[in-house]
Formats: C-alpha cells, structure tokens, sequence
C-alpha cells in the first residue's frame, strides 16, 4: 500500500525505535523524566522561546494553548477552515467556553487587514471580548499554503495595538520553515504560543509541543494535567520526537519534491479539473464531481493507494517519508491507468 492519504500514517524507522528502546525514562508527572525533559527544553531552544510542553497530541497543544489565552465568555478569531474550529470537536467552545468569530482568507490564511475588523470594541458591553488571534502554518486546508513572513508580521502588529496575544497551530510549521528559510527564532517572535506536531510529516509516532514563555508553559502543565495529558514514563514516546527534530526536518524538501511531481502528472489527466498549486506536502486535486472523486478514490484503492476525499469535488494525497522517489513512478502508471467518471 502507498498511503497518501495524510502524514499521520507514518511507521517509525528501526533508527528511531532503537533510539526510542534506549531512552531513559522518569515520572514525568514528577518533571523526572529526563529525555521529555530534553525534548522540551530542545524544543523551545530551538525556537529561542522559554519553555515548552510535551503534549500528546497537536488537539491537545493547541486547546491548551487557547485555555491559556481566553476566559469563558472570550472570543477567538481564526480562519473558517482553521483545524482548532473545524476538527477539534468543538474543543473552544467546550473546554474554555468562548465563542468564536471565523473569518475568510485566501487558502486558509488570514490578513491583518481581515482581522482588524473583528476585534470587537472594549466599551460595548454587546460584544464579546476579543482574546485570541490563531493562525494556521501551513494551512492544511488551504492546501498546505505557506504564510508569507510580512503577513505574520503584520498579524503581530495589529495584535500588539491591541493587546492581543497570538497563537500559532504550527502543525506543519516545518514544512513552511524549509520552503521559505526564515530562521526559527525570528519566526517564533511573533507568537505568544506555538504548537507543533512530531507525529506529522516529521515522523515520529505521538506527540506535540506547546512552546511559550516559562508562565505559560507552567499555567500549560496544570491544563495538561486537566485535560489528562499529564504522562509518566512518556520518555519512550518523547525520544522518538528528538529523534524527528534532530533527523528529519531537511528531508521534508524531499517530500515537497514528491508533491510537486504528484501535482504535476495530475494536471495532465483528463478527469482532473485542477490542482490547487503545491507550496509543501499537501496535494489538492479538483475533479469535475462527488462521483468523479469518489470513483478514482476506489479505483486507486484497488490499485494499492490511498487517498482521501478532501471535501466537494476535492481530493487530498498527501506525501511523507514513507513515500519514496521509487513509488513515484507506481503512482504516475496508476493514475494514468485510471480513468475516472
Ligand atoms: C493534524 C493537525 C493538528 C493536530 O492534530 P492531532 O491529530 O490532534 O495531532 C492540528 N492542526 C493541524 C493544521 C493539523 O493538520
């Protein structure tokens, strides 16, 4: 099987088991578990932040990340395909009961301009209090579209007018990291928080961090404990994460490559309408309807790959590092071979 269907189906190398086998562990519950510990203070050294938190899952950094910044009653603004609204369960409303104000932007990302106009004024008691601003890089909906830096930038500005803090869910932050070469710490600035994920592109099997400023990622360990994230010996899971920090960010370029040469065999196939343009590892193809989409997804089942419908008309192949140069050409004969109506 070649799975594309999305970067969380990646096994761990027997590199990265050996790595995991030899961690040594403590109760991390205790703060005793010595390779989370390196993880978290890896983490956030490489991002020059203060502090970070192991989590198990990016849901979990992410929620924690907003409990930190909003108080029932509170408002987040986000994207209208943003992960935190659209595939969390509800989790903002749920777990810190605020409301959320969703805003349109070209493929997923926002502008500061957009925003602007839906930070709600301080002095009418009619509005909620605008508490959060959250961005999503790459956006998973938007194709995998990377953020431009001047548009964070701005982001940023307009929050610090505002007193606003700034949340990153910086799930696949990596793969816009390696496109674009904007250094780790410059880009880190303009958060209050980040999360990222370990278990995405970057391979490893559990796990995200939450990174911040030391009060936050102290107020973020009660949260955890809270939401029941708090582990023991969760060193055996956390080194296979410092095993993907350390080995497998720079080979993410080779899975951008794949995309790209996924986008383009599509766009020479009849029963494609469109592609949305690959920026990382996140291919969207259009096809002309439900039927359409839904025929080539079994038709490519049959034929040993996977992939997912991505919404109306839309299908989602997503590449990661256990697709290598040589399934390309098994991909490229299958895709012609299917003639999908
Ligand atoms: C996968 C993902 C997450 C976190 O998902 P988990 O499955 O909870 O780890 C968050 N944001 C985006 C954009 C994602 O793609």
């Amino acid at each position: 099987m070649i799975d594309l269907r999305s970067d969380t189906v990646t096994k761990p190398t027997k590199e990265m088991l050996d790595f995991m086998m030899s961690a040594a562990v403590g109760d991390d519950v205790f703060g005793e578990d010595p390779t989370v510990n390196e993880l978290e203070n890896y983490t956030a050294a490489l991002f020059g932040k203060e502090a970070a938190i192991f989590c198990t899952s990016g849901t979990q950094s992410n929620q924690i990340g907003i409990n930190l910044h909003v108080k029932p009653g509170g408002e987040v603004i986000c994207h209208y395909e943003s992960h935190i609204f659209k595939y969390e369960g509800g989790g903002i409303a749920r777990n810190s009961g605020a409301s959320i104000r969703t805003l349109d932007g070209d493929r997923g990302r926002l502008k500061a301009s957009a925003i602007e106009k839906w930070i709600n004024p301080l002095n009418d008691v009619h509005y909620p209090l605008t508490q959060l601003v959250s961005i999503e890089d790459t956006a998973n909906r938007g194709g995998g579209a990377i953020y431009k830096i001047q548009d964070i930038e701005e982001i940023r500005g307009l929050c610090d007018s505002h007193h606003l803090p700034l949340h990153l869910d910086g799930a696949r932050l990596f793969n816009a990291l390696v496109e674009t070469n904007v250094e780790y710490k410059s880009y880190a600035e303009n958060f209050d928080t980040l999360s990222i994920c370990l278990s995405k592109g970057l391979g490893a099997p559990v796990g995200s961090l939450l990174i911040g400023n030391k009060n936050h990622i102290l107020q973020a360990r009660r949260i955890r404990k809270v939401f029941g994230g708090g582990m023991r010996q969760a060193g055996i899971i956390a080194a296979g994460g410092l095993f993907a920090l350390k080995n497998n960010i720079n080979r993410l370029r080779n899975d951008h490559e794949h995309a790209k040469e996924i986008e383009s065999i599509l766009l020479t196939l009849p029963w494609i309408v469109d592609v949305v343009p690959v920026e990382t590892n996140i291919v969207v193809a259009i096809v002309k309807d439900d039927q359409t989409r839904n025929n080539a997804i079994s038709k490519l089942k049959d034929l040993n790959i996977l992939c997912m419908p991505f919404g109306p008309h839309m299908i989602r192949f997503v590449t990661h590092l256990n697709v290598c140069a040589n399934d390309l050409n098994y991909i490229r004969e299958s895709l012609r071979k299917i003639n999908s109506k």
